[in-house]
């Protein structure tokens, strides 16, 4: 029995039947329409993002590639994104690997031969997870992208580089300080030279501030590896706090102290 549209694929093969009916052994109910079964039924799947869209980043890092968002990271899409990395529920990759599939053909659209490079998670990470999901998902993303007659292949060419702080809660500049030189690429020598011309593509879950893929960009054209673009399952909505008024006692006044002008 097939579970659902490429439902029964893994990043190796086909997944065991365990991993394909969890969902229904469990009593879950779907993300998005709270219907009992899957994970995220039929018709949820079905309704997902199929534009992606140049993620919206305020302000963007200096010389960063063009950044392709399959969705926004909300709601359903980021119910899937967690409940795929922290919980490990596997079978959400599908319609994962189809979301950054396709913000990564936005990012480098036509048929020429293309490198999936993912953001590097460090080991402990991946060991604390059980597993990696975001290596996962640009091995599957690779695969669809070959079967729609892309050339495409994940190399892992990124690695982690000294520590890196938390990045929650800090803003755009935080992050970019916390986060340079957090990356190196050995992964550069092992490259087969009929990788050569390739477009490279720097893949990640979620962009928040862009300050993870610019590291990665910089990181990778440091040995000379100029990135295409970058593509992500996601980005987040920024939500500008309202403006403050003026000043509470007079909002028509400029924000001043001092004399009364
Ligand atoms: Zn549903």
């Amino acid at each position: 029995m097939r579970a659902g549209r490429g439902a029964d694929e893994g990043p190796g093969g086909p997944l065991r039947v365990t991993e394909a009916c969890a969902d229904l052994l469990t009593g879950a109910a779907c993300l998005g329409c709270a219907r009992p079964g899957r994970l995220l039924c039929h018709d949820c799947r079905a309704a997902l993002p199929v534009h992606p869209v140049p993620a919206v980043l305020d302000p963007t890092p200096p010389g960063l590639a063009p950044t392709w968002a399959a969705a926004a990271y909300d709601g359903v899409v980021r119910d899937l994104v967690v409940h795929h990395k922290e919980r490990r529920r596997l079978s959400l990759r599908p319609p994962l690997a189809d979301l950054l599939t396709r913000a990564v053909r936005a990012a480098a659209p036509g048929r020429d031969a293309v490198l999936l490079v993912a953001v590097p998670s460090r080991r402990a990470v991946v060991r604390a997870r059980g597993h990696d999901p975001l290596g996962t998902l640009v091995a599957l993303a690779a695969r669809r992208l070959r079967r729609q007659g892309v050339p495409a292949r994940p190399f892992r060419l990124l690695a982690p580089h000294g520590a890196v702080a938390d990045q929650a809660g800090l803003d755009a500049a935080a992050r970019a300080a916390n986060l340079a030189g957090s990356m190196w690429c050995p992964g550069a020598r092992r490259l087969p030279a009929s990788a050569a011309g390739s477009r490279l593509v720097v893949c990640d879950d979620v962009v928040t501030t862009g300050a993870t893929l610019a590291e990665a960009q910089r990181a990778l054209a440091a040995v000379g590896l100029p990135v295409t673009g970058h593509a992500v399952v996601a980005a987040t909505l920024r939500r500008h706090p309202p403006p403050a008024p003026a000043r509470p006692d007079r909002p028509d006044r400029l924000p001043w102290v001092g004399r009364a002008y």
